[in-house]
Protein backbone atom coordinates (compact mmCIF):
# COMPACT_ATOMS: atom_id res chain seq x y z
CA UNK A 1 0.00 0.00 0.00
CA UNK A 2 1.33 3.59 -0.86
CA UNK A 3 1.84 6.61 1.56
CA UNK A 4 -1.55 7.96 0.34
CA UNK A 5 -2.97 5.47 3.34
CA UNK A 6 -5.74 7.44 5.50
CA UNK A 7 -5.12 10.47 3.28
CA UNK A 8 -9.12 12.33 2.85
CA UNK A 9 -10.01 13.31 -0.44
CA UNK A 10 -12.62 15.03 -2.09
CA UNK A 11 -13.58 14.17 -5.71
CA UNK A 12 -15.88 15.77 -8.09
CA UNK A 13 -17.16 14.14 -10.84
CA UNK A 14 -16.65 11.38 -9.42
CA UNK A 15 -19.86 8.98 -10.94
CA UNK A 16 -18.17 7.94 -14.23
CA UNK A 17 -14.80 8.29 -15.96
CA UNK A 18 -11.48 10.06 -14.63
CA UNK A 19 -13.14 10.56 -10.95
CA UNK A 20 -14.81 6.96 -10.99
CA UNK A 21 -11.52 5.71 -11.81
CA UNK A 22 -9.26 8.20 -9.57
CA UNK A 23 -12.20 7.08 -6.42
CA UNK A 24 -11.78 3.37 -7.08
CA UNK A 25 -7.86 3.90 -7.70
CA UNK A 26 -7.19 5.91 -4.34
CA UNK A 27 -9.41 3.91 -2.15
CA UNK A 28 -7.56 0.74 -3.44
CA UNK A 29 -4.34 2.66 -2.00
CA UNK A 30 -6.01 3.29 0.97
CA UNK A 31 -7.16 7.04 0.91
CA UNK A 32 -11.01 7.51 2.43
CA UNK A 33 -12.53 9.05 -0.35
CA UNK A 34 -15.37 11.71 -0.77
CA UNK A 35 -17.30 10.95 -4.04
CA UNK A 36 -19.30 13.94 -5.05
CA UNK A 37 -21.31 14.32 -8.23
CA UNK A 38 -25.05 14.63 -9.54
CA UNK A 39 -25.90 11.03 -10.30
CA UNK A 40 -26.23 9.53 -6.88
CA UNK A 41 -27.21 6.05 -7.99
CA UNK A 42 -23.91 5.79 -10.02
CA UNK A 43 -22.20 7.24 -6.72
CA UNK A 44 -23.94 4.52 -4.68
CA UNK A 45 -23.03 1.33 -6.74
CA UNK A 46 -18.73 2.94 -7.13
CA UNK A 47 -19.17 2.94 -3.45
CA UNK A 48 -20.28 -0.01 -2.15
CA UNK A 49 -18.10 -1.57 -5.05
CA UNK A 50 -15.10 0.49 -2.96
CA UNK A 51 -16.84 -1.20 0.52
CA UNK A 52 -16.76 -4.64 -1.21
CA UNK A 53 -13.13 -4.15 -1.78
CA UNK A 54 -12.08 -3.29 1.21
CA UNK A 55 -12.01 0.51 1.24
CA UNK A 56 -13.51 3.38 2.70
CA UNK A 57 -15.70 5.57 0.47
CA UNK A 58 -18.87 8.00 1.13
CA UNK A 59 -20.35 10.16 -0.98
CA UNK A 60 -22.78 13.26 -1.53
CA UNK A 61 -24.75 14.90 -3.93
CA UNK A 62 -22.93 17.77 -5.46
CA UNK A 63 -23.58 19.85 -8.23
CA UNK A 64 -20.06 21.90 -8.41
CA UNK A 65 -22.39 25.01 -9.72
CA UNK A 66 -23.49 25.73 -6.43
CA UNK A 67 -20.89 26.75 -4.14
CA UNK A 68 -23.29 25.94 -0.94
CA UNK A 69 -23.02 22.34 -2.18
CA UNK A 70 -19.63 22.13 -2.72
CA UNK A 71 -19.17 23.83 0.87
CA UNK A 72 -21.17 21.09 2.13
CA UNK A 73 -18.86 18.05 0.84
CA UNK A 74 -16.14 19.66 1.84
CA UNK A 75 -17.38 20.29 5.34
CA UNK A 76 -18.71 16.60 5.34
CA UNK A 77 -15.16 15.10 4.51
CA UNK A 78 -13.41 17.14 7.64
CA UNK A 79 -16.15 16.61 9.71
CA UNK A 80 -16.59 12.53 8.99
CA UNK A 81 -12.70 12.41 8.92
CA UNK A 82 -11.26 15.22 10.96
CA UNK A 83 -9.34 16.58 8.29
CA UNK A 84 -9.23 17.06 4.69
CA UNK A 85 -5.71 16.11 2.01
CA UNK A 86 -6.89 16.60 -0.92
CA UNK A 87 -9.61 18.23 -3.07
CA UNK A 88 -9.53 16.78 -6.81
CA UNK A 89 -11.91 19.80 -8.79
CA UNK A 90 -12.71 16.89 -11.78
CA UNK A 91 -16.47 17.78 -12.83
CA UNK A 92 -16.38 18.87 -16.39
CA UNK A 93 -18.44 18.93 -19.43
CA UNK A 94 -17.73 19.51 -22.98
CA UNK A 95 -20.63 20.07 -25.23
CA UNK A 96 -18.15 21.25 -28.68
CA UNK A 97 -19.41 23.47 -31.27
CA UNK A 98 -18.50 26.01 -33.80
CA UNK A 99 -18.39 29.81 -32.03
CA UNK A 100 -21.23 30.81 -35.28
CA UNK A 101 -23.97 27.66 -33.98
CA UNK A 102 -24.62 30.14 -31.22
CA UNK A 103 -24.94 27.32 -28.53
CA UNK A 104 -24.94 29.98 -25.64
CA UNK A 105 -26.34 28.21 -23.01
CA UNK A 106 -23.83 25.10 -23.24
CA UNK A 107 -21.34 28.08 -23.54
CA UNK A 108 -22.46 29.45 -20.09
CA UNK A 109 -23.02 25.72 -18.85
CA UNK A 110 -19.05 25.18 -19.49
CA UNK A 111 -17.96 28.22 -18.00
CA UNK A 112 -20.34 27.11 -14.94
CA UNK A 113 -19.02 23.88 -14.69
CA UNK A 114 -15.64 23.77 -15.92
CA UNK A 115 -14.59 27.38 -14.16
CA UNK A 116 -16.90 28.31 -11.46
CA UNK A 117 -16.65 24.69 -10.34
CA UNK A 118 -13.04 24.60 -10.00
CA UNK A 119 -13.07 28.21 -8.13
CA UNK A 120 -15.87 26.64 -6.03
CA UNK A 121 -13.91 23.63 -4.89
CA UNK A 122 -11.19 26.48 -3.97
CA UNK A 123 -13.18 28.72 -2.37
CA UNK A 124 -14.13 25.51 -0.36
CA UNK A 125 -10.67 24.03 0.32
CA UNK A 126 -8.78 26.94 0.85
CA UNK A 127 -9.81 28.27 4.16
CA UNK A 128 -10.22 24.27 5.66
CA UNK A 129 -6.73 23.41 4.29
CA UNK A 130 -4.84 26.94 5.97
CA UNK A 131 -6.36 26.52 9.05
CA UNK A 132 -5.48 22.70 8.95
CA UNK A 133 -1.74 24.06 8.00
CA UNK A 134 -1.62 21.74 4.75
CA UNK A 135 -3.44 20.24 1.80
CA UNK A 136 -3.68 19.52 -2.00
CA UNK A 137 -5.76 20.88 -5.01
CA UNK A 138 -5.41 18.35 -7.88
CA UNK A 139 -7.38 20.28 -10.47
CA UNK A 140 -8.56 18.47 -14.17
CA UNK A 141 -7.60 21.00 -17.36
CA UNK A 142 -6.97 19.38 -20.28
CA UNK A 143 -4.93 19.33 -23.64
CA UNK A 144 -7.18 21.76 -24.85
CA UNK A 145 -5.41 24.22 -22.02
CA UNK A 146 -2.64 24.49 -24.24
CA UNK A 147 -3.84 24.63 -28.04
CA UNK A 148 -7.44 25.78 -29.18
CA UNK A 149 -9.01 23.42 -31.87
CA UNK A 150 -12.00 24.41 -34.13
CA UNK A 151 -15.83 23.32 -32.50
CA UNK A 152 -13.64 23.37 -28.60
CA UNK A 153 -13.16 27.33 -28.63
CA UNK A 154 -14.88 27.93 -25.31
CA UNK A 155 -14.28 24.14 -23.51
CA UNK A 156 -10.66 25.57 -24.41
CA UNK A 157 -11.06 28.83 -23.17
CA UNK A 158 -12.72 27.16 -19.86
CA UNK A 159 -9.55 24.84 -19.63
CA UNK A 160 -7.15 28.06 -19.97
CA UNK A 161 -8.72 29.52 -17.45
CA UNK A 162 -8.60 26.44 -15.10
CA UNK A 163 -4.47 26.18 -15.98
CA UNK A 164 -4.67 30.00 -14.86
CA UNK A 165 -6.38 29.54 -12.08
CA UNK A 166 -4.22 26.65 -10.74
CA UNK A 167 -1.13 28.36 -11.52
CA UNK A 168 -2.07 31.32 -9.70
CA UNK A 169 -3.25 29.07 -6.66
CA UNK A 170 0.23 27.60 -6.64
CA UNK A 171 2.32 31.09 -6.20
CA UNK A 172 -0.10 32.24 -3.74
CA UNK A 173 -0.44 29.53 -1.30
CA UNK A 174 2.80 28.80 0.71
CA UNK A 175 5.03 25.73 1.22
CA UNK A 176 1.81 24.06 3.45
CA UNK A 177 -0.65 23.48 0.45
CA UNK A 178 0.22 21.52 -3.09
CA UNK A 179 -1.53 22.51 -6.13
CA UNK A 180 -1.43 20.25 -9.43
CA UNK A 181 -2.70 20.88 -12.46
CA UNK A 182 -3.09 17.45 -14.38
CA UNK A 183 -4.19 17.88 -18.17
CA UNK A 184 -5.68 14.81 -20.13
CA UNK A 185 -5.55 14.03 -23.81
CA UNK A 186 -8.22 11.75 -25.05
CA UNK A 187 -9.17 9.73 -22.44
CA UNK A 188 -12.38 6.83 -22.37
CA UNK A 189 -15.24 8.35 -20.38
CA UNK A 190 -18.62 9.86 -20.96
CA UNK A 191 -17.59 13.33 -21.98
CA UNK A 192 -18.44 13.34 -25.34
CA UNK A 193 -22.24 12.14 -24.63
CA UNK A 194 -22.61 16.21 -23.68
CA UNK A 195 -21.85 17.02 -27.09
CA UNK A 196 -25.31 18.11 -28.62
CA UNK A 197 -24.03 19.56 -32.07
CA UNK A 198 -24.03 16.44 -34.62
CA UNK A 199 -20.78 17.41 -36.89
CA UNK A 200 -18.69 17.61 -33.38
CA UNK A 201 -20.25 14.79 -32.56
CA UNK A 202 -19.04 12.66 -35.19
CA UNK A 203 -15.78 14.50 -35.20
CA UNK A 204 -15.26 13.73 -31.72
CA UNK A 205 -16.58 9.85 -32.12
CA UNK A 206 -13.59 9.43 -35.03
CA UNK A 207 -11.19 11.10 -32.78
CA UNK A 208 -11.67 9.33 -29.07
CA UNK A 209 -10.96 5.82 -30.82
CA UNK A 210 -7.10 6.55 -29.64
CA UNK A 211 -8.26 7.48 -26.30
CA UNK A 212 -6.06 6.10 -23.46
CA UNK A 213 -8.46 4.33 -20.49
CA UNK A 214 -9.40 6.47 -17.59
CA UNK A 215 -6.88 4.56 -14.95
CA UNK A 216 -4.47 6.22 -16.74
CA UNK A 217 -4.91 9.59 -15.60
CA UNK A 218 -6.15 8.30 -12.09
CA UNK A 219 -2.45 7.27 -12.00
CA UNK A 220 -1.22 9.97 -12.47
CA UNK A 221 -3.29 11.84 -9.75
CA UNK A 222 -1.97 9.27 -7.19
CA UNK A 223 1.71 9.92 -8.46
CA UNK A 224 0.94 13.65 -7.44
CA UNK A 225 -0.62 12.89 -3.98
CA UNK A 226 2.02 10.05 -3.08
CA UNK A 227 4.96 12.85 -3.43
CA UNK A 228 6.49 13.46 0.24
CA UNK A 229 4.68 16.32 1.58
CA UNK A 230 8.08 19.06 0.34
CA UNK A 231 7.49 17.78 -3.48
CA UNK A 232 5.26 19.42 -5.46
CA UNK A 233 4.36 17.83 -9.13
CA UNK A 234 3.18 20.86 -10.17
CA UNK A 235 2.16 20.27 -13.85
CA UNK A 236 0.98 16.91 -15.79
CA UNK A 237 -0.21 16.10 -19.24
CA UNK A 238 -0.79 12.80 -19.86
CA UNK A 239 -2.21 11.81 -23.55
CA UNK A 240 -1.91 8.88 -25.56
CA UNK A 241 1.58 7.82 -27.06
CA UNK A 242 2.11 9.82 -29.89
CA UNK A 243 -1.32 11.68 -30.33
CA UNK A 244 -0.83 15.64 -31.37
P1 LIG B 1 -17.16 12.11 -17.78
O1 LIG B 1 -18.26 12.74 -18.54
O2 LIG B 1 -17.08 10.64 -17.76
O3 LIG B 1 -17.14 12.63 -16.27
C1 LIG B 1 -17.49 13.95 -15.94
C2 LIG B 1 -17.94 13.97 -14.49
O4 LIG B 1 -18.32 15.31 -14.15
C3 LIG B 1 -19.14 13.09 -14.25
O5 LIG B 1 -18.93 12.38 -13.06
C4 LIG B 1 -20.29 14.07 -14.08
O6 LIG B 1 -21.21 13.53 -13.15
C5 LIG B 1 -19.56 15.26 -13.48
N1 LIG B 1 -20.28 16.51 -13.60
C6 LIG B 1 -20.72 17.13 -14.72
N2 LIG B 1 -21.37 18.24 -14.39
C7 LIG B 1 -21.35 18.33 -13.03
C8 LIG B 1 -21.85 19.26 -12.08
N3 LIG B 1 -22.53 20.34 -12.46
N4 LIG B 1 -21.63 19.04 -10.77
C9 LIG B 1 -20.95 17.94 -10.38
N5 LIG B 1 -20.45 17.03 -11.21
C10 LIG B 1 -20.65 17.23 -12.53
O7 LIG B 1 -15.82 12.73 -18.39
P2 LIG B 1 -14.29 12.68 -17.92
O8 LIG B 1 -14.07 11.70 -16.86
O9 LIG B 1 -13.51 12.61 -19.13
O10 LIG B 1 -14.12 14.16 -17.34
C11 LIG B 1 -13.42 14.46 -16.16
C12 LIG B 1 -12.57 15.71 -16.38
O11 LIG B 1 -11.53 15.40 -17.30
C13 LIG B 1 -13.33 16.89 -16.98
O12 LIG B 1 -12.94 18.08 -16.33
C14 LIG B 1 -12.86 16.90 -18.42
O13 LIG B 1 -12.95 18.18 -19.00
C15 LIG B 1 -11.44 16.44 -18.24
N6 LIG B 1 -10.81 15.92 -19.48
C16 LIG B 1 -11.24 14.75 -20.05
C17 LIG B 1 -10.67 14.32 -21.22
C18 LIG B 1 -11.14 13.09 -21.92
O14 LIG B 1 -10.76 12.85 -23.08
N7 LIG B 1 -11.93 12.25 -21.27
C19 LIG B 1 -9.57 15.05 -21.88
C20 LIG B 1 -9.21 16.25 -21.19
C21 LIG B 1 -9.80 16.65 -20.03
P3 LIG B 1 -22.77 13.82 -13.06
O15 LIG B 1 -23.28 13.93 -14.47
O16 LIG B 1 -23.27 12.62 -12.33
O17 LIG B 1 -22.89 15.07 -12.27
Amino acid sequence: MSNIAGKVVVITGASSGIGEATSRLLAQNGAHVVLGARRIDRLEAITSAIHADGGTAEFMQLDVTKREQVEEIVNFAREKFGHVDVIVNNAGIMPLSKLEALKVNEWDQMIDVNIRGVLHGIAAGLPVMKEQGFGQFINIASIGAYTVSPTAAVYCATKFAVRAITEGLRQETGNDIRVTLVSPGVTESELADSISDELARAAMKEYRQISIPSSAIARSILFAIEQPDEVDVSEMVVRPAGSL
